[in-house]
Parts: structure tokens; C-alpha cells; sequence
């Protein structure tokens, strides 16, 4: 057998929170909660009857969903939002609250009926796999930053340079084939260290790095900190003639920075700068270049530092 008494009976053991408004009146006021609405919100029915279900809000007005209620209740329409409520002893919870309109058969719209679940626990959650998963992005991008960019000089690592190089090698060089590698060194950098202490060789590790970056001329142009008071410098679009007077520009800047070198011949920190030039078809390997621009380096130093030096075959050895 089914019949009203049953479906109330439904409605009075429902483990939800049911309750039903009038819709002829002004604010459509409550009209019926059943128990769990009750238990669910801690006010009598005799507290909350005639008053509209907004009380249960509080002061707390300004939720983005509440628009969507009262839309829907505009177009006569059902609606489902999840908005927080509070209870008698001013404790709030999430409620998912769907609102359905009952309309008579003339078209009259009569009640709406609400149904409204406690959903804190699932929001909670939500809101913290959100947290666990922002705080997961953060590490994922610092990590990420650790696996290409030097820490103390903020320009990259010499394992991004290597990963960059040896792949792409070929396409550094721009549309003529051309490509510049340099090698640059701090002279007398231990000496530097020594005078001044490892904080003041840091600092002026840090200068040297920023003005190699800001010397670089095209958007594919690349610099790198090789090793300790090492960089290396890639460049495209120039002449084996430019490429010199480049790497002497960088030399002359970074001697422009007039930071104090006591123990230096030359009263100020210094680099050297070994070049060597990529020739298409005659340069075989990424390796090769390296060595050359080497090669150049230690011809640089040798011939007093502060100076580019542009690799030649006289440099290369037998076993190259
Ligand atoms: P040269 O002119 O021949 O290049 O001499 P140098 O003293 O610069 O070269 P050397 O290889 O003898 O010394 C390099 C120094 O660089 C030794 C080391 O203390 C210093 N160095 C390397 N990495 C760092 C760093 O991260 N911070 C500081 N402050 N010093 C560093
Ligand atoms: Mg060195
Ligand atoms: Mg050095």
C-alpha cells in the first residue's frame, strides 16, 4: 500500500533536511522543515517557520551562488548551489541546497521545495587537495627552476647549457651557419677571494653574471655559468670579425664595473674571453667548439688577461 501518510512519513525520516516555502507570499516564507532540517541546523520550527530560508545565512551575503538562487527563483526554475549556512549556536556549514518550484496546474507557481544536505566534510576536502595541490605546483616550479637556472647568479646552469647544446647544437647557428662560443674566466679570481672574502666573491660573481646577460644581443643568444668563476657565452648573427670585437666589448665592460681588485695587475676584477667560431660542414662536433674557445681562453690568459682571444688551427693539438 502507498498513500500521504507513507510519503510523510518519508519526508519525517528523510536523513536531509527537507523544507517547503510558500511561494504566494511575500519572501516566500517557511512553511514546513522536517526533523533533520532540525538536527541539521539546531532551530526549533517554531523558530524558524514564516521566516525565509536566508536567515540561515547569516550576515555572511556576499556568496557568488546566492546569485544563482535568486535568478533561478526569478525564472521559476530549479536550482542546485552549495552556499554556507550557519546554525543556532552561529557554527557554519556547507549546505547543497537544491531548490525546486511546485506550480499548480494553471501554471500558478504554489511552493518551492529545498532540500538541503551538509556537504562540510567534501568541501573541507576540496578545499584542501586544492592547498596540497598549489603547494605541489610551487615545488614542481622551484624544482624545475634548480634544473635549469644557477643559483647564485640567477642565469643558467651549466647542466641546462650541456642539455641545450648537445641537442640542439645545429640550429644555434643562425640562417648563414654562423655561431659563436665563448669561454669567459675571472682573472686572478682566487686572489679576489682571498682579499675580500668568499661574500665579496659571490657578490662579484653575481655582477659579472648580470652583465653578461644584459650583453647579449639576439633573442637566442645564451649565457650560462659553466663552473665556479666560469661562463659561457653563445652567439648568433655575427662575423668571425664581429665575434671578436664582441667578446673584447664584454671584456671592457666587465673592467668598467670598477670593482676594486687589489691583488690583480690590472686594480680592477677582469675576465678573458677565449672565441671560437663554427664553421658549417667543418666543425664537427659541439665538443670540438668547446675545446677551441678553450684553447683560446688559456691563449687569452696567457697573454695578460683582461682580452678575448680567437681560437686559430696554430692552437689545436695532435690529437684533436
Ligand atoms: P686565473 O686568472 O688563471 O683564472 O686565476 P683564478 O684565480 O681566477 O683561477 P683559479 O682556478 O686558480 O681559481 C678560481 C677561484 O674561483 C677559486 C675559487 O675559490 C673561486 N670560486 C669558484 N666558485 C666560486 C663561488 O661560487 N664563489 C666564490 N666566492 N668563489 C668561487
Ligand atoms: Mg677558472
Ligand atoms: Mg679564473
Amino acid at each position: 500500500m502507498f498513500n500521504q501518510e507513507i510519503l510523510m512519513q518519508a519526508i519525517m525520516e528523510s536523513r536531509d533536511s527537507i523544507t517547503i516555502a510558500d511561494a504566494t507570499l511575500p519572501n516566500y516564507p517557511l512553511i514546513f522543515v522536517n526533523p533533520a532540517f532540525e538536527i541539521l541546523t539546531g532551530y526549533l520550527k517554531e523558530e524558524i517557520l514564516l521566516k525565509n530560508c536566508r536567515y540561515l545565512q547569516g550576515l555572511d551575503r556576499q556568496q557568488r551562488q546566492l546569485q544563482d538562487i535568486k535568478e533561478a527563483l526569478h525564472e521559476r526554475r530549479s536550482c542546485l548551489v552549495t552556499i554556507r549556512n550557519y546554525r543556532k549556536d552561529g557554527s557554519m556549514f556547507w549546505n547543497e541546497l537544491s531548490i525546486s518550484p511546485v506550480f499548480e496546474k494553471t501554471g500558478l507557481l504554489t511552493h518551492f521545495i529545498g532540500i538541503q544536505k551538509d556537504v562540510t566534510a567534501r568541501i573541507i576536502l576540496e578545499q584542501r587537495l586544492i592547498e596540497e595541490r598549489k603547494l605541489l605546483e610551487q615545488s614542481k616550479a622551484t624544482l624545475e627552476k634548480l634544473i635549469i637556472y644557477d643559483t647564485l647568479t640567477g642565469i643558467y646552469n651549466r647542466r641546462y647549457f650541456e642539455d641545450q647544446f648537445y641537442s640542439h647544437w645545429e640550429y644555434k647557428a643562425d640562417a648563414n651557419g654562423r655561431l659563436t662560443v665563448m669561454f669567459v674566466d675571472i682573472d686572478y679570481f682566487k686572489r679576489f677571494n682571498d682579499t675580500y672574502g668568499h661574500i665579496a666573491g659571490d657578490e662579484a660573481l653575481k655582477k659579472v653574471a648580470s652583465t653578461l646577460y644584459k650583453s647579449l644581443r639576439r633573442v637566442g643568444d645564451f649565457v650560462a655559468r659553466y663552473g665556479g668563476e666560469e661562463f659561457i657565452v653563445l652567439a648568433s648573427d655575427m662575423s668571425q670579425k664581429q665575434a671578436i670585437s664582441y667578446a673584447q666589448s664584454i671584456c671592457m665592460k666587465i673592467r668598467e664595473l670598477e670593482i676594486i681588485h687589489a691583488t690583480s695587475p690590472h686594480g680592477f676584477l677582469t675576465i678573458s674571453c677565449g672565441v671560437a667560431y663554427f664553421k658549417p660542414n667543418i666543425s664537427k662536433a659541439p665538443k670540438q667548439l668547446l675545446h677551441q674557445a678553450d684553447l683560446a681562453l688559456y691563449k687569452a690568459k696567457e697573454m695578460g688577461r683582461n682580452q678575448a682571444a680567437a681560437f686559430d688551427t696554430s692552437m689545436e693539438s695532435d690529437n684533436l
